[in-house]
């Protein structure tokens, strides 16, 4: 193939032998079990993130999880396709799902001018989120979680107005939740700790 180095080979390999371990795994009525049409029961806004993924919810997320992802699991730059998963495919969650070591988060506090005008625009969006920028504050790293956390709740407000209607004749829960990896609010790595249940803030998730 041209243009491609060993690297590049190798990734390929992954990914065909990967799809082939799957295909191996699974009988063909899995496939033909959501052939027709999608029925997901979550929409899930999170980070593109790579160390964030839908196995760390549920083992087979397949027709179950509608997923959007995009720098810093932000509605606005998305709202499209948060609209699809909610008033199309009508799922009865959305679930808003930030994490540890946001690169998003990191890099609006930071400064982002340098980025190319594409993640600019993104980066954009949480001016809105009233995020601490004072770099005298605090640890640095404590700030990071703070302002993660406070993301997810920009973005939760967000929801909340967007899909009111939905909300009160209880189609839909919007869910704030905070992906932990790091074991930052000590509840265990890996832990999906919910912040909040529309909008309101779940002060047992510390049991
Ligand atoms: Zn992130």
């Amino acid at each position: 193939m041209k243009n491609t180095n060993s690297k590049h080979s190798d990734i390929l390999k992954q990914i065909i032998e990967g799809n082939e371990e799957f295909i191996s795994k699974n009988h063909p009525d899995y496939f033909l079990s959501h052939s027709k049409s999608q029925n997901p029961f979550i929409t899930l806004l999170t980070c593109s993130d790579s160390r964030v993924q839908t196995n760390a919810i549920l083992p087979d997320s397949i027709n179950k999880i509608f997923c959007i992802e995009n720098i810093g699991n932000q509605i606005l730059p998305s709202e499209g396709s948060v609209d699809y998963g909610i008033l199309h495919l009508k799922t009865p969650v959305f679930l808003i799902l930030g994490h540890s070591d946001c690169g998003a988060v990191k890099a609006f506090m930071q400064g982002y001018e340098t980025e190319p005008k594409s993640i600019k625009l993104e980066l954009d969006f949480l001016k809105n989120a009233n995020l601490n920028l004072d770099k005298n504050s605090g640890d640095f790293e404590e700030i990071l979680m703070q302002n993660s956390l406070k993301n997810i709740d920009y973005q939760v407000n967000i929801a909340l107005n967007k899909y009111s209607e939905k909300i009160k004749n209880e189609e839909l829960i919007v869910i704030g939740a905070f992906y932990d990896f790091y074991n930052e609010l000590n509840n265990g790595f890996g832990k999906l700790n919910i912040i909040s249940m529309n909008g309101k803030k779940d002060n047992s998730k510390n049991d």
